[in-house]
């Protein structure tokens, strides 16, 4: 069996090593430069959609920013999972945002903007704070401004429609504003549903932000709140027919969950499962795309994952410590760039934050800021 992956970074290379095992080949297509390349070691093993799709039995994709002209194609496949509409409900938040409503889940109330006039009465309709979001190609927190006095509305009207104007001809750009959410912390749900309708869940994850890009993720067995985030889960994933892994970011506002957004594939909160739970997201999205049984998702131990950010190599001496495991994406080092993650293990939450601190001193303060603030919360 031959899987396509749209996309050729870390996931769907992460995917590729886990399908090894279960006799299951990826190849993956880069969007950008239309080569075919094995996802593991960046080889070109062809060129063109078209010659991709013929030799797949199954597409599935890495991200959700990909161009109508690539979508298209793979629907008529007949192959793709979990479908051009999953893909477009994560890679346009107007899309996102009508789903979000028609599957009836709690999320930050929101108005399309397009102009400075629809920016006024949005702040009328929702109060201030603001996020303005854009609604194609947002991620890690780029595309984004905060509206939080009516003074500034004339200086952020602005950058926006300057940001606007650059915005390629071929997709129709556009700006989302929600309301700020006062929210109390951030959680994850990550699950993978098959093609009969089976769901499986990992517990929820809480996740930590530095300057808008994921540092820390942290799994939470029996959180209060995972049976209602698998509620909600559930419902976008029925209105979506979905098949494969589904993420979905929450705030945490007291005892309720709002949606923030979606991620129709595996997700980088999810990267602690390799070593954490019995099947990993990855292996779960192969079983699911492929047709077959979904695997376990019961947390074998504590863990955590740190992220690693523009750097290229860290001290051999990481290799000491108990429970750790580094996971080196290939990738050419860029300020800020995602180059890999660490997976921490331990029997008990006592012993990860020990092992945490043990790492926490043996990495670059400067490339990881703000960890020690996560100790008191193992
Ligand atoms: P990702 O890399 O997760 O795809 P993104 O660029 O798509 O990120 P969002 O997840 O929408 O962006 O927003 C980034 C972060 O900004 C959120 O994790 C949250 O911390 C903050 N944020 C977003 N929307 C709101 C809101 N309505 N109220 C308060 N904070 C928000
Ligand atoms: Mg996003
Ligand atoms: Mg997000």
């Amino acid at each position: 069996m031959r899987v396509l992956v749209l996309g050729a970074g870390q996931l769907a290379r992460m995917m590729a090593l886990e399908a090894i095992p279960l006799n299951i080949e990826v190849q993956a297509f880069d969007v950008r430069s239309d080569q075919i390349v094995d996802p593991i070691n960046q080889q070109v093993l062809g060129e063109g959609l078209q010659q991709a799709l013929r030799d797949a039995d199954v597409v599935t994709a890495e991200f959700e920013h990909i161009p109508q002209a690539v979508l298209e194609p793979c629907e008529q496949s007949g192959k793709f999972l979990p479908g051009s509409r999953a893909i477009l409900s994560g890679g346009d938040r107007r899309v996102e945002k009508a789903l979000l409503q028609q599957a009836g889940v709690a999320n930050a109330a929101y108005a399309e903007v397009h102009n400075k006039a629809e920016l006024e009465a949005a702040v009328q309709q929702l109060g201030l704070p603001l996020v303005l979001k854009s609604a194609l190609e947002g991620y890690d927190g780029k595309g984004q401004w905060r509206l939080k006095q009516m003074e500034q509305l004339d200086a952020v009207w602005t950058e926006i429609a300057q940001f606007l104007k650059q915005a390629s001809k071929k997709a129709k750009q556009g700006i989302v504003a929600e309301q700020f959410i006062p929210f109390d912390y951030e959680v994850s749900l990550v699950g993978a549903r098959s093609n009969n309708g089976d769901t499986v869940f990992y517990p929820l994850t809480e996740n930590h932000h530095v300057n808008g890009v994921l540092s820390v993720s942290l799994a939470r067995p029996e959180h209060p709140l995972q049976a209602q985030a698998e509620r909600m889960f559930q419902a976008i994933a029925d209105e979506l027919d979905y098949v494969g892994v589904l993420a979905i970011e929450f705030f945490v506002v007291g005892e309720q969950l709002l949606v923030n957004e979606l991620a129709p594939r595996v997700h980088n909160s999810g990267h602690w499962t390799q070593q954490g739970a019995d099947t990993s997201q990855f292996a779960n999205h192969i079983r699911a795309v492929c047709g077959l049984p979904l695997g376990a998702t019961s947390v074998l131990r504590p863990t955590l994952m740190v992220n690693i950010l523009g750097l290229d190599q860290l001290p051999d001496a990481l290799l000491t410590i108990p429970g750790l495991h580094l996971h080196w994406y290939g990738k050419t080092a860029r300020p800020g760039r995602k180059m890999g993650h660490i997976n921490l293990s331990a029997d008990t939450t006592e012993q990860l934050a020990k092992r945490f601190e043990q790492l926490i001193a043996l990495l670059p303060e400067e490339d990881f800021p703000e960890l020690e603030l996560l100790l008191p919360k193992i």
